[in-house]
């Protein structure tokens, strides 16, 4: 994968957080924002050149 910003191949990292443990992204509206049906965990990618952070969620699908 190339940085959209300097076209440096970008280099897969792993997104930590010190409060807890796995961050995630997950589906807006009502219920349980825990519920694993509507969140998915997260792809990290950071361009080694310019700094460049690109974030993908691992199961686009549970948005739909
Ligand atoms: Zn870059």
């Amino acid at each position: 994968m190339k940085c959209i910003k300097c076209g440096e191949t970008m280099k897969s990292a792993d997104l930590q957080s010190a409060i807890s443990g796995t961050i995630f992204v997950a589906k807006k509206g009502g219920g349980d924002i825990l519920d694993p049906t509507r969140q998915s965990t997260i792809d990290c990618f950071v361009c080694p050149l310019c700094g460049y952070i690109e974030l993908y969620a691992r199961n686009p699908k549970k948005f739909r």
